[in-house]
């Protein structure tokens, strides 16, 4: 694993983008490793708007998977949340979201978080080359993911993460059965989903966040 030297006078930036739906301590055990071995100075972790991977699916109101993401991050200095994408309209692709950011923060270096699985559909995106300038991509593995080192990037990097078998998917699923989810999201998140009732029953859409 190579960690690329510091650039002077630049600041590193982690960028973890996802739908946290809800975000989970596999999210925060990725973003946090990430920034111990890469020597990052933040994570800004950004909410996808509509996602458009996640098309015809049921997604949780953009507001609720900010404000979980917000709760779930405020008691790490070094953890901020950025609304760029979902203040966007329409589908979120990641080189609108690191263009955006690199306008934002001119003096910052990035580094784009990712697990194994949503590194696969970037690395065979066709416009992939313009996203190695704006960024390094650090791919965490992940139970279950395989990932075989992408060809012809120099700017991609691998990083084995403590295992977490957490996902979104299995959450809303606990949820929905009436099963706790605490312990695999932070206490807060836990205090939210019950609050406005998020991801129970058919729909699962809960009551408004504003
Ligand atoms: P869903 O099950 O709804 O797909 P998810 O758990 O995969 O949700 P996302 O919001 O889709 O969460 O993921 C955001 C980013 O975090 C993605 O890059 C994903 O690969 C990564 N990620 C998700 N869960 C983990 C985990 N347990 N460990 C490491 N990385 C993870
Ligand atoms: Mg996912």
């Amino acid at each position: 694993l190579k960690i690329p030297p510091r650039t002077p006078g630049k600041v590193r930036l982690g960028v973890m983008g996802g739908t946290f739906d809800p975000i989970h301590h596999g999210h925060l055990v990725a973003a946090s490793e990430v920034a111990l071995v890469f020597d990052l100075d933040e994570v800004v972790f950004v909410p996808t708007g509509e996602p458009w991977q996640k098309a015809g699916q049921d997604v949780s109101d953009a507001e609720h998977r900010y404000l979980m993401t917000v709760v779930a991050t405020a008691s790490n200095p070094r953890f901020t949340v950025s609304r760029v994408d979902i203040d966007r309209n329409g589908p979120t692709y990641t080189i609108d979201t690191l263009r955006d950011l690199h306008r934002l923060r001119p003096d910052a270096e990035l580094f784009f978080i990712t697990g194994a699985d949503a590194m696969a559909e970037i690395i065979t995106w066709k416009g992939a080359a313009e996203l190695w300038k704006l960024a390094r991509f650090v791919g965490v593995t992940r139970p279950g993911h395989v990932l075989s080192a992408p060809v012809g990037s120099e700017s991609v990097s691998l990083l084995n993460v403590p295992a977490m078998a957490i996902s979104s998917t299995d959450c809303r699923a606990r949820v929905a059965a009436g099963k706790p989810v605490w312990y695999l999201v932070p206490d807060g998140v836990v205090q939210y989903i019950n609050k406005y009732g998020l991801y129970r029953g058919p729909g699962g859409a809960g009551t408004s966040a504003v």
